[in-house]
């Protein structure tokens, strides 16, 4: 793998743990993380970047720290604070692609928007409970909007509020570092979306295509307004 690559990685918590641990020793040239929270007991059993001597430490320092360790070369760069609208298009265009393991829909829609508008591949990925997915969108394939359609304005479980088994987000975080690694490596999986239920022992991938409806798709989406990622279920 060419050692030249930077990677934006939008949440250091359950799916960011493995991710990070994951492509840090692979080979990329440099990995940004941004998260905005603090190691908490609750979160143990699934964050396994942090030990039980971290809680109440900030993530973020927690994780450059254990970056370092695994891979001393790496460049890390840790931006402390929440992903934006106001950073989002700035931070992206320093980076080869990102990787988003965030907690809640709005910032998974803002991290698609804005890597659609920068012209990078987002590799995402959500787990509630067993079962979860991960998802590779390209900038000329299907995109989350697609899959999606948009942040739902009614309630919605997230990982925070209705639990997710550890080992369901270390498989989901796996699949998201496989993805990337196939992207550094010149593959295109752009569409290609990976369902994991440790219930049903399923595993499967399918294919999304390109909705004709799909604002973000038919260039409709131009801007990253605040308003559209400010749904009830953001956290
Ligand atoms: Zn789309």
């Amino acid at each position: 793998m060419s050692v030249a690559h930077r990677v934006l990685v939008v949440g250091a918590g359950g799916l960011g743990s493995p991710v990070l641990r994951l492509l840090a020793p692979s080979g990329v040239e440099h990995i940004t993380i941004v998260d905005d929270d603090v190691v908490d007991e609750s979160n143990l059993h699934r964050q396994t970047l942090y030990k039980d001597r971290d809680v109440g430490q900030s993530k973020i320092e927690q994780a450059v720290r254990v970056l370092r360790e695994l891979s001393p070369k790496l460049s890390v760069r840790a931006v402390e604070g929440r992903f934006v609208p106001g950073t989002a298009m700035d931070l992206l265009s320093e980076h080869t692609l990102v990787v988003e393991g965030a907690d809640n829909l709005a910032t998974k829609f803002l991290v698609a928007d804005a890597a659609r508008l920068a012209g990078v591949p987002a590799v995402q990925a959500g787990a509630v409970r067993w079962a979860g997915w991960a998802f590779c969108a390209l900038p000329d394939s299907a995109c989350l909007r697609c899959l999606f359609e948009d942040i739902p304005r009614d309630r919605v479980d997230t990982c925070a509020e209705a639990g997710v088994v550890g080992p369901v987000v270390g498989v989901l975080g796996g699949l998201e570092a496989a993805l990337v690694c196939r992207l550094l490596q010149g593959e295109r999986p752009g569409g290609e979306l990976w369902h994991y239920d440790a219930l049903k022992g399923a595993l499967r991938k399918t294919f999304v295509r390109r909705r004709s409806d799909c604002p973000l798709c038919a260039g409709e989406i131009q801007d990253l307004r605040m308003e559209r990622y400010t749904a009830a279920c953001a956290a």
